[in-house]
């Protein structure tokens, strides 16, 4: 991020290797070996909280990639949307589906300002603001996943984060709309809620140092 290479840094001063990998990648390990998505080959991780991230594990190994940006769904773009993004383009899943991202939706169509949980609330007992506001973010969580499993086709995808524990993540009409933008006309991909709790991200880490 800084030109400076942190990895390299620490295992100098601390005289021991360290081993550097993002919250979303130690996530998707953690979940993917010991986890909610134990057993399965490719398994995509998202984190779906005040930002939008995921990492990808392919027979429990990391897939950093290239770049080091495997897996960085979150600035991919949704089309139809243009808002900028911290990252310098515009329209990109986090823009849009991040928690803080559907509370500004949420405040420009109703005028109030709410957080997460109670615009959830607010749903379920019917206020239709908040309603359009858990439409909008099922069916563009969908279209912008959609693009993911037509690349990646992972055999299960965990999802973590304050948003991603959002039950009508889980949902039948959830998998609809994912549906609606897949080249495949079903959807066979596992959605699964996190096992390991909020230390998925800890375990992970852990196990960087032992693989
Ligand atoms: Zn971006």
């Amino acid at each position: 991020m800084n030109g400076r290479f942190l990895g390299a840094d620490l295992s100098r001063l601390l005289g021991v290797e360290a081993r550097l990998a993002n919250d979303a990648n130690c996530f998707a390990l953690a979940e993917a070996t010991l986890g909610a998505a134990k057993g399965r080959r490719v398994v995509m991780g998202l984190i779906m909280g005040t930002g939008v991230g995921g990492g990808i594990v392919v027979d429990g190994k990391v897939i950093n990639g290239c770049h080091g940006i495997g897996g960085e769904w979150g600035h991919n773009p949704i089309p139809g949307e243009s808002r900028p993004c911290y990252c310098g383009r515009t329209g990109c899943v986090e823009t849009v589906i991040a928690g803080p991202s559907l509370e500004r939706f949420y405040r420009e169509k109703s005028g109030q300002q709410a957080d997460l949980r109670t615009i959830v609330k607010r749903a379920a007992e019917g206020e239709s603001v908040a309603v359009e506001t858990l439409e909008h973010l099922r069916t563009r969580f969908g279209q912008a996943i959609a693009a993911v499993i037509n690349i990646l086709d992972p055999d299960a995808i965990v999802i973590g984060g304050g948003v991603g524990n959002l039950d009508l993540l889980y949902t039948a009409e959830t998998r609809q709309a994912v549906g609606r933008f897949l080249f495949n006309p079903e959807v066979k991909t596992e959605f699964l809620k996190p096992a390991l709790g909020d230390s998925a991200g800890v375990f992970g880490a852990a196990m960087l140092a032992v693989g």
